[in-house]
């Protein structure tokens, strides 16, 4: 386990959180807990309330303090929450708990992550796409999840979840279970201008100034809009389309969007089609992604070949590969 030094008070509301220049933090000792033979206690001098190393913990107050790395490991291998409570012999509302926990510390972790200057690797091409799958019901309830990657390296800097509208052509049945449905929520729009405005914005700030952009994708003119109205003004960009007819191979234009689209299907339970452990709400999807990015990111080597680095380091985000428990053991704050 790596030493660790908190860099300020973890008190939301000390008022050294603003001067993190001055030292305030004197350690005082340690104490055991019954998972941690030993644990260093610290002192804040400026607000006088003691912590420790624990309060920085991920796994701080819970139970089983091991088993979120467990359940990483269950949530990137196509298993489903039900069976990983199984086999974890833990209820499944422990596993959602933990996918939680490690869904909302792993878009902080990597927000956190594109904060920091990046570096040559970071320069483009990138490719857009959306995968659609379904909360629930695949005709009523359709969600579009777009990934924005690098090219070259297949850093995924982004992606998100949203909602699409009802698809045409229902059935009576289906009409029927439609306006229940209206009533009682509204009528279901798409959010997908939404969710890729938000794509290009965080890659309008991780990418260095005076960078020129290019993004690859298919024919879909909302992108060429929304490139517009987030780039124009702000750097040069180009946009190079392809027919999503082209045959999809591995000398298709987009076949690196392509393929990691494909892989989040084979490695998350929820994305695979026709089965039961498809999602029921479109935000344990979100949390689901973002466990499967830190996996696909900074975890992963980009090809299984021997001694091939991660995502992360050719992007120049990150200087090693980075293990599960490196990621998932010290919160954000
Ligand atoms: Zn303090």
């Amino acid at each position: 386990m790596t030493a660790f030094q908190p860099s300020h008070c973890p008190w939301p509301r000390c008022p050294s959180r603003h001067d993190k220049a001055s030292p305030h933090i004197q350690r005082r000792g340690f104490f055991r807990t019954r998972h941690h033979p030993k644990v260093q206690r610290f002192l804040c001098l400026v607000c006088k309330r003691s912590f420790s190393t624990q309060t920085f913990r991920l796994d701080y107050r819970l139970r089983y303090p091991d088993l979120h790395l467990k359940v990483f490991w269950e949530n990137v291998s196509k298993v489903t929450l039900r069976q990983s409570g199984r086999k974890l012999k833990v209820d499944r509302k422990t596993i959602a708990h933990r996918l939680h926990l490690l869904g909302v510390h792993a878009e902080a972790f990597h927000t956190d992550k594109l904060r920091q200057p990046a570096g040559a690797g970071f320069q483009g091409p990138f490719q857009l796409d959306e995968l659609e799958t379904f909360e629930s019901d695949r005709r009523l309830q359709p969600l579009t999840v777009p990934v924005l990657i690098h090219r070259r390296n297949y850093f995924v800097v982004h992606l998100d979840a949203g909602t699409l509208p009802c698809r045409g052509k229902l059935t009576p049945k289906y009409r029927q279970k439609k306006q229940a449905r209206e009533k009682l929520y509204g009528k279901r729009r798409s959010e997908s201008r939404k969710l890729v405005t938000r794509c290009f914005e965080i890659l309008q700030r991780a990418l260095p100034p005076e960078v020129a952009l290019e993004l690859q994708s298919d024919r879909k003119q909302l992108y060429g809009s929304v490139l517009a109205k987030v780039f124009e003004g702000e750097r040069s960009y180009r946009w190079r389309r392809e027919s999503s007819k082209t045959r999809r191979d591995n000398r298709n234009l987009l076949f690196p969007i392509n393929h990691t689209l494909a892989q989040m299907r084979d490695s998350i339970s929820r994305l695979v089609r026709r089965n039961w452990g498809v999602s029921k709400q479109c935000a344990w999807l979100r949390r689901h992604l973002w466990v499967w990015l830190i996996w696909r990111n900074y975890v992963r080597p980009v090809t299984v070949k021997p001694k091939v680095p991660t995502p992360a380091q050719i992007a120049g985000v990150c200087s090693k590969p980075l293990t599960a428990e490196e990621v998932f053991t010290w919160r954000i704050f």
